[in-house]
């Protein structure tokens, strides 16, 4: 990994330590997206969609991820 992942270029950010996935649209303080960056224990999906984060194991993040998309 020679450079980080950007947020501009994608909207699902997961968490690997706790198998988190964030909305990067609609961050909030609680989820320590900065703590998350520099921690480099991110990882973004391809395709940049939550069903692909579900996809791999990632629970949506209940304070930024949008009701409707918590099934
Ligand atoms: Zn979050």
């Amino acid at each position: 990994m020679s450079r980080p992942a950007r947020f501009e270029h994608f909207r699902w950010l997961g968490d690997k330590r706790n198998l988190r996935v964030h909305d990067s649209d609609h961050p909030t303080e609680a989820c320590r997206i900065d703590e998350l960056m520099a921690s480099e224990r991110f990882s973004c999906f391809g395709p940049d969609l939550l069903a692909e984060a579900r996809n791999r194991g990632y629970r949506p993040c209940r304070h930024c991820t949008p009701a409707g998309a918590r099934e």
